[in-house]
């Protein structure tokens, strides 16, 4: 069943910014993440699912009714936006004050929440006293006391350090599936996007780029732009052309092995992520010249950046290699992503 079904929404500001023409269907207990740089439109996509802002055209229908109430819908902002002299069970009430729900119903929901986002903590204790994975609880349980269906959540763990927002993003994740909640997230970390999602939404200058499950984003990106923006470190770029002959692609006069695909134009951009970049020759693949220029440790693997010709080019290896030592590495030619110089959409060779 779809809880949210978004038709040709559009926003805009007078600035130029906004969201045009966005059409997304968000089904019941997905998680949905909204990916994309920074003025994309993630929060005003967010804001308009919320009610907090009106479209200019287009609708939003919640649980397949076009409605305009959002009592279905709770909002989790960044930082949590705790208030500070309240207790918690004050946060986590407040919904519920602002409606005028009786104090023994409160105290029920108030209950009843908290230990469905697995808080422990006493609840007469102050937002400072809490460590960040206490406060994200006491949000999570604010957000359910109105026991909504689709929880929204903006940036909710930006402020975090890395080792916190890693255990969080996984308690988040095993909190969305216990319940059976639809969430809708936005972020511009593309490690946490791939991490959450069901589905992800890649978006940029207010419109959807690309929409599908995680690995069908990073395996097959739609565009120059996906491709840069998601997988981390980054793809490398070529821009490649047609060798003397025509039966293969070459960058920088180093032949690359791979047939042009029909109706190719004279120049073409070719991508390979760092990590489709072998030391062992397997099978098939093609043989890559280059020089080390030099190596970062990565924790679990080494980036390697290296020289093949004039060209830069980014390898992350599982072992360690010298600065300055001539490799050889392989790729296989099915994992190279090829696209349009022009319009920055992928050929497909298949
Ligand atoms: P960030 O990751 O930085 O929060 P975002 O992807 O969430 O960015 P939005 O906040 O949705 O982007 O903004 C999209 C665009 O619309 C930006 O260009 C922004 O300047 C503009 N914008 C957003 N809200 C308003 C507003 N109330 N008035 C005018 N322009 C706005």
């Amino acid at each position: 069943m779809a809880d949210l079904e978004i038709h040709n929404l559009t926003r805009t500001f007078p600035s130029g910014g906004g969201v045009f023409d966005i059409s997304l269907t968000v089904e019941s207990g997905e998680f949905l993440v909204l990916l994309g740089p920074s003025g994309c439109g993630k929060t005003t996509l967010l804001r308009l699912i919320a009610g907090l802002e009106n479209p200019d055209s287009g609708e939003i229908k919640i649980g397949g009714a076009n409605t305009t109430r959002r009592e279905s819908i709770a909002m989790v902002f960044q930082n949590f936006a705790l208030y500070p002299h309240m207790t918690v069970f004050q946060n986590i009430a407040f919904p519920l004050k602002l409606r005028h729900v009786a104090r023994e119903e409160t105290e029920r929901r108030v209950k009843e929440s908290s230990a469905k986002a697995g808080l422990t903590v006493d609840l007469r204790r102050y937002p400072r006293e809490l460590s960040g994975g206490e406060r994200q609880r006491v949000a999570l349980a604010r957000a359910l006391v109105r026991e909504p269906q689709i929880i929204l959540m903006d940036e909710a763990l930006a402020s975090l350090d890395a080792q916190l927002r890693s255990s969080l993003r996984l308690e988040l994740k095993t909190f969305q599936r216990r319940t059976g909640r639809t969430f809708v997230y936005v972020t511009h970390d593309q490690v946490e996007a791939l991490a959450l999602a069901d589905r992800l939404v890649v978006m940029r200058n207010g419109r959807v780029e690309q929409a599908g499950r995680p690995q069908e984003i990073f395996d097959r990106p739609q565009s120059e732009f996906v491709a840069a923006f998601v997988g981390n470190p980054p793809m490398n770029f070529f821009i490649a052309e047609r060798s003397p002959t025509g039966g293969s692609l070459a960058v920088d006069g180093i032949d690359f092995k791979i047939k042009p695909p029909d109706g190719c134009p004279a120049q073409i951009k070719l991508g390979i992520r760092p990590n489709d970049l072998h030391l062992d020759a397997g099978e098939g693949r093609v043989a890559l010249e280059v020089v080390v220029e030099s190596v970062e440790f990565s924790g679990a693997t080494y980036i390697v950046y290296a020289k093949l010709g004039n060209t830069s080019i980014r390898a992350e290896l599982p072992q360690c290699v010298d600065t300055g030592a001539h490799l050889t590495l392989f790729f296989d030619s099915a994992r190279v992503h090829l696209f349009d110089p022009s319009t920055g959409r992928r050929i497909d060779t298949r």
